[in-house]
């Protein structure tokens, strides 16, 4: 009798689901990028009980049309993207369709949408756990879509306790992402609660839909953080292709006549003056084109040469790499957060010149005080 046999399809999406919604971090940030990607100018994240008991993300987007009712929760649906070649123009947040179709397979789940059309009226949608569409019913809903996600892992026993163990601390990671979001997206509100006990709501932050970032970092943080920061204003010409070693993908992605490729990094970052940074959280966020990533050796060209300059503490940060699309891939981890940089070495070099640039620009004798 043969023993290969292929797993039954419920098991089977089952399986792939918990590779795409992993914990309280992934179902966050894959709702928050949706509302995003939906053209939201403001979007409302409220847990319950740290997220343990639900999750609920209401945005003022788009909404969905009727006609994607029945396939917007199944296994690569998704309106972002049709074939591979369309992944380098990529301008959304989402495009493998995977979020909505693995919630459905590992919490209760619906989704509340009303389009500007639809007057006052909405469409609360509920979905088998395979992602087809269950039934429709009509409810009172204003213009955009909220998304409920009760009970994360309820069919997961053993992820289902991880979670109830680890609930505070993932909750904690979950603040400074949707942060992270908060300040990099101008022209959107965000307002963050979390409801502990019964009847007891709580505002983690929350920002006004600012036209800068630096509003922004002063609704999150507090207008007093600011003092302590200077604008990162990075400009500088990389040259991969000269570069011994320089790879083929990083010849490819040159864009500039001469084959040379613009760099930009805007944001902020704390004074390089012994002792400035107290009062400012140790905070380091990155962002490629706004995404926000995980860029760990950029990170450690920002902290060593800030080091050089402050002996006593690592920087906060706040910067965004702006880069030419083909200069990087973002389909390399299920959440997108790792980003493959086609020609590393020669961006950390060029950082770090551009580095040292700014902070020798920077007087260190005068301190934050006296600048006032
Ligand atoms: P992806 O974001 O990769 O397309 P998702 O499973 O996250 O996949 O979402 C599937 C589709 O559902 C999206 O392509 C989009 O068309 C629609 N959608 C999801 N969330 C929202 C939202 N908040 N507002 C409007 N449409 C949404
Ligand atoms: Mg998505």
């Amino acid at each position: 009798m043969a023993t290969i046999k292929p797993i039954e399809g419920r098991s089977v999406h089952q399986i792939q689901s918990g590779q795409v919604i992993v914990d309280l971090i992934s179902v966050c940030k894959e709702l928050v990028e949706n509302s995003i990607d939906a053209g939201a100018t403001s979007v409302e994240v409220r847990f319950k009980n740290n997220g343990l008991d639900s999750i609920e993300v209401q945005d003022n987007g788009s909404g969905i049309s009727p006609e994607d009712y029945e396939t917007i929760a199944l296994k690569h649906y998704t309106s972002k993207l049709s074939t591979y070649g369309d992944l380098c123009s990529l301008q959304t947040f989402g495009f493998r369709g995977e979020a909505l179709s693995s919630l459905c397979a590992l919490s209760k789940f619906h989704i509340i949408t009303a389009r500007a059309s639809d007057g006052a009226k909405g469409t609360k949608l509920e979905f088998e756990q395979s992602g087809g569409l269950k039934g429709t019913s009509v409810v009172a809903a204003k213009q955009g879509t909220t998304v409920v996600v009760e009970t994360l892992f309820h069919n997961l026993p053993v992820r289902r306790k991880e979670l109830e163990k680890n609930v505070k601390r993932e909750y904690n990671k979950v603040l400074e992402l949707l942060q992270a979001y908060a300040c990099i997206r101008t022209g959107v509100r965000f307002n963050v609660s979390n409801q502990v006990a019964k009847g007891k709501k709580i505002v983690a932050f929350s920002t006004n839909a600012n036209p800068s970032t630096k509003d922004n970092l002063a609704n999150v943080f507090g207008a007093k953080a600011l003092l302590a920061l200077i604008p990162l204003n990075l400009q500088f010409e990389m040259d991969p292709s000269h570069r011994p070693g320089a790879t083929q993908s990083a010849r490819n992605w040159t864009t500039q006549e001469d084959g040379s490729q613009a760099v930009k990094i805007l944001g902020h970052i704390s004074r390089p003056v012994v002792g400035e940074g107290r009062g400012l959280p140790d905070r380091q966020m990155f962002f490629v084109n706004s995404r926000p990533c995980h860029l760990p050796q950029v990170r450690k060209a920002f902290n060593e040469v800030y080091k050089s300059y402050n002996m006593s503490q690592s920087p906060f940060v706040f910067a965004n790499l702006q880069l030419d699309t083909n200069a990087y891939d973002v389909n390399v981890s299920p959440d997108k957060r790792t980003i493959m940089l086609h020609d590393q070495a020669a961006l950390l070099e060029s950082l770090r010149d551009a580095l040292a640039e700014l902070f020798e620009g920077h007087d260190q004798s005068v301190p934050q005080a006296q600048l006032l």
